[in-house]
Formats: C-alpha cells, sequence, structure tokens
C-alpha cells in the first residue's frame, strides 16, 4: 500500500466542501476528498482542483488510506442524518486517536451525542460552526470549534492556517468548548444574523416606506452608515444590493423580489434555546416571527384589504434628522441584540458545565462571518474588561452608547406606531431596554393573579427573600 501523504480528509464536495478543501491546500495542506455521488470528485479534480494537492478518492476506505496518523476527516454534508450515515461508515475503518470533524450546520445536542458516542469507541470528535458562506470557505471563514479538546492541537494548525485574519494576523478560530459548544455558538451566530438582517430590513422599510427613499438614495445612505458605527459586513452588501439594477428591466432588483422569506432553523432553535433556559431574546425571536409572518403573503394581501391602520400621510418631520434617528434606532437595536445573544451563551455555559469565552467568541466573529463588523471589536474590548460581564448594556463603552443613541430610537419608535410602520425587532429591542433597567416591573400584579387562581403564593416586598405567601382573595373557604 502506498505510504499516506493527505494531511486531512473531507468527505462532501458541495458548495463548503470544495471551497474549504481548496483553502486549506492553498495553505500547503494536501486533502483527500471523497464525495458519496463520486462522479463529483472526479469533477472537482478534472476542474478546480487541476494540478493541485488534492487526492481524489472513491471510497470511504481509499479515503482513510490515504491520510496520515492520527487521520483527521472533516465531514461536510448536509446536516442531519447524513452526519450519522457518514459516521457509521467511517468509524470501523478508524483507530483510537483519530479525529472526525463535523463543520455542518448541525444542531448542538447532535454534537454533544456524537461527541460521548465516538468518545467510548477512542475516537475524537469535533463539532464546528464555520460561517462566512462560500466566499469565506474559500478565502477564510470563521470556525467555532467545540467537542473532544484532546483533538484540538491536531486540528488547530489547519484551522487556523484557514481562518480570516483580523488585526494582522489574528486568527477568528480558537476552541470554544466541550461537546457542543462550538455547535451552539455557530447556532447563536445564526440567530443573530437574523436580528441583524430584520433590523437592516427594519431601517429600509422606515426610509422607503415613510421618506419615499428609492434605491439610489438608500445606496448612499447606507454607504455613509458602513463609514459609521454600523460599518459591516451586512451593512456593505446592502448598499451594493441597493446599487444592483435588473439587466432585463432596468429597475432596482430589490424591487423586484417578492417579499417572502423561509428559514433553515438556526433562528428557531436559538430561540427555543432561550425559552428553554428563561433567557430573553426577544430580538432575535422577532426576527424569526417577522419571516413567518413574511411567508402568510396571501393572507396580507387579503388582509392589507381589510384592516385599517392610520391614514396614510407622508412624513413632515426633518427628513435628515429622521435619517441619523433610524441610524441611531439601529445602532441601539444592535447592540441589544448582541447583549442578548451574548447572554444566552453564558446561561448555556453555567447551564451545561461549559466554558466559553465570551471575549474569544466576539474575536472569532470579527472577521470571515456573515455577521463580521467593526462592532465585534468594541465587544471583544467590553469582554476583556470584564470577562464576567452579566449583560454587554452594562459595560461603560455600550451604557454610553446607549445613552447617545436612545433619543433618536425612541422618536423613531413613536413614529413608526403612529404611522403603522411594524418594527418588531426595534421596538422589542427598545421594551427590553426599558424592562431590564426597571427596578420594579408590573410583576407583582402577575404574582397576585397566579396566587389568586392556582395558590402558586408569592414573595413581598417587606419580607426576607425566600419566604413566600398566600392570600384567600375571595375570603371563601
Ligand atoms: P449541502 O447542500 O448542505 O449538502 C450537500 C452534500 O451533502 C453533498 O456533498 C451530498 O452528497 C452530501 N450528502 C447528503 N446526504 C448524504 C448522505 N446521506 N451521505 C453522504 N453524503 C450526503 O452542502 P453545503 O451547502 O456545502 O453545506 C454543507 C454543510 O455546511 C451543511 O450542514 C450546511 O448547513 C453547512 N453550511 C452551509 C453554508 C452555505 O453557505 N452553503 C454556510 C455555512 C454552513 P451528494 O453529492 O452525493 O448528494
Amino acid at each position: 500500500m502506498a505510504t499516506p501523504t493527505a494531511d486531512i480528509g473531507l468527505i462532501g464536495l458541495a458548495v463548503m466542501g470544495e471551497n474549504l478543501v481548496l483553502n486549506m491546500e492553498d495553505h500547503g495542506f494536501t486533502v483527500a476528498v471523497f464525495n458519496r455521488t463520486t462522479s463529483r470528485v472526479d469533477e472537482f479534480l478534472a476542474g478546480r482542483a487541476k494540478g493541485k494537492k488534492i487526492v481524489g478518492c472513491h471510497s470511504v476506505e481509499e479515503l482513510v488510506a490515504s491520510l496520515k496518523r492520527p487521520r483527521k476527516i472533516m465531514i461536510m454534508v448536509k446536516a442531519g442524518s447524513a452526519v450519522d450515515a457518514v459516521i457509521d461508515q467511517l468509524a470501523p475503518l478508524l483507530e483510537p486517536g483519530d479525529i472526525l470533524i463535523d463543520g455542518g450546520n448541525t444542531h448542538h445536542p447532535d454534537t454533544t451525542r456524537r461527541t460521548r458516542a465516538l468518545k467510548e469507541k477512542g475516537l475524537l470528535f469535533i463539532g464546528t460552526g464555520v460561517s462566512g458562506g462560500e466566499e469565506g470557505a474559500l478565502r477564510g471563514p470563521s470556525i467555532m470549534p467545540g467537542g473532544n479538546p484532546d483533538a484540538w492541537p491536531h486540528v488547530k494548525p489547519i484551522f487556523q492556517a484557514i481562518a480570516a485574519k483580523v488585526d494582522g494576523n489574528v486568527p477568528c478560530c480558537d476552541w470554544v468548548g466541550p461537546e457542543g459548544a462550538g455547535h451552539f455558538v455557530k447556532m447563536v451566530h445564526n440567530g443573530i444574523e437574523y436580528g441583524d438582517m430584520q433590523l437592516i430590513c427594519e431601517a429600509y422599510h422606515l426610509l422607503h416606506a415613510l421618506l419615499g427613499f428609492g434605491a439610489d438614495a438608500l445606496h448612499e445612505v447606507f454607504d455613509r452608515w458602513n463609514r459609521g458605527p454600523l460599518d459591516s459586513y451586512l451593512i456593505e452588501i446592502t448598499r451594493d444590493i441597493f446599487g444592483y439594477r435588473d439587466p432585463e428591466s432596468g429597475q432596482p432588483m430589490v424591487d423586484l423580489i417578492l417579499d417572502t422569506a423561509g428559514q433553515k432553523g438556526t433562528g428557531k432553535w436559538t430561540v427555543i434555546s432561550s425559552a428553554e433556559l428563561g433567557v430573553p431574546l426577544t430580538l432575535i425571536a422577532e426576527a424569526v416571527y417577522a419571516r413567518c409572518l413574511s411567508a402568510l403573503k396571501e393572507e396580507r394581501v387579503r388582509a392589507s384589504g381589510i384592516l385599517k391602520g392610520p391614514a396614510v400621510e407622508s412624513f413632515s418631520g426633518n427628513v435628515q434628522q429622521f435619517v441619523d434617528d433610524v441610524e441611531m434606532a439601529l445602532y441601539a437595536s444592535k447592540i441589544i441584540s448582541y447583549a442578548q445573544g451574548f447572554a444566552l451563551m453564558r446561561a448555556m455555559a453555567r447551564e451545561s458545565g461549559w466554558t466559553i469565552e465570551n471575549g474569544s467568541v466576539a474575536l472569532m466573529w470579527r472577521g470571515g462571518c456573515i455577521i463580521r463588523s467593526a462592532f465585534l471589536g468594541k465587544i471583544k474590548e467590553a469582554f476583556d474588561r470584564n470577562p464576567a460581564l452579566d449583560n454587554l448594556m452594562l459595560d461603560p463603552y455600550f451604557q454610553g452608547e446607549l445613552e447617545r443613541s436612545q433619543s433618536g430610537w425612541r422618536r423613531v419608535a413613536s413614529v413608526a406606531v403612529s404611522h403603522g410602520i411594524p418594527i418588531p425587532a426595534m421596538s422589542s429591542a427598545l421594551a427590553y431596554y426599558d424592562g431590564y433597567r426597571s427596578d420594579r416591573l408590573p410583576t407583582n400584579l402577575l404574582q397576585a393573579q397566579r396566587d389568586y387562581f392556582g395558590a402558586h403564593t408569592y414573595e413581598r416586598t417587606d419580607r426576607p427573600r425566600g419566604e413566600f405567601f398566600h392570600t384567600n382573595w375571595t375570603g371563601r373557604g
């Protein structure tokens, strides 16, 4: 048998797999590749992989035989049962100490299950988030690995070489934590991505519907915003989208796109996780539900002819001031979204006994991924100042930023409400901010109601915490 030459194997030559292979090869690694439909291997070798240090394999056995020990195999197939199918094929061919890596969008409990099951067989499993889409996979993604920590020293040189770099040469990849921690962090990343996109859409809705801004004016606004505190990949691509015209009709492409969206699941998982952990994640939840509402297109069209709102009147205030206010509302709401997302990661780490360094996660998200932004550098600084920060809003920098932007944020919320423009993410963010900073909420009444109908008991403000009381509210026996 020929001496194994490949540094790493990769299974699944679809969009992500192919580009990751090319990225690894570009950084000096020899990669063995396999795909269930083997014609894809041949096409890859004859096309993009031609002349490169890429070993094409037509069976998993061939792939395993071509790898240096400990073997490292990255699985880039459709998340779910396909990952189990591939693992079941590979496991009998591997030896203790070999490493399997799932780089798909896997739900984190599956990664925890696989890490434990493979450990029983002496195999080291990593479940890693990979973000940045096709382009990121090729040029430098953000990589969020978790699982069996014994695997990390073997995989680290490859992953940190291919990851995006910030501040010169700092890789957007570091060990996240045990079991499903990597995939959990990727899930929250995707949830935050939902939130960021929804916020941008709300800003667009306000400027378009209220001020009558068309694509050209919007292009200019987003270009300006991208040079301020909102500087980010998503603002940048939004600017470019407004600048793109349909080659056939010459109209702005964005105006021709149907207003219904789908979702693949990571946003929904994030919201479910927040409900299970009891952590408010209102902005991301609103972003998920905004997509659900958008999908009810026919119902909405019917309702638009039936349900009345405020009379449509054009905006009579100062246009430039309002544009600046929308920027503030977007920025402040974004702070809230990240504050909620990081609070969720903190709660999950506590619940699972994982160590997730929030500062390190912020660094991993600074480059390569869809939510990359200058803003994440500020979040990293906040967690460097205080790694045990309860909530990002309490960091002095973000506290100041919220103070600075809140008058514009509140003006936008009231204008939107009075004009009947839905801004679920921006307004729920404001409600969270006001709720979080309230030393007294109306929950005293809620406790009284619960005690009234269900004898759930309550604590009193004039007695020590932990003493519970019940009242016979009706006087009946
Ligand atoms: P994909 O469309 O999710 O999956 C296609 C790949 O899975 C093909 O190689 C296919 O092989 C293989 N596959 C499906 N079922 C299989 C089975 N039962 N056994 C073996 N192989 C099977 O590919 P992708 O878009 O490149 O994504 C890969 C993973 O990365 C997914 O988990 C995805 O969610 C995640 N991800 C994607 C992006 C993105 O921008 N696309 C970004 C981040 C993460 P055949 O050719 O034989 O069908």
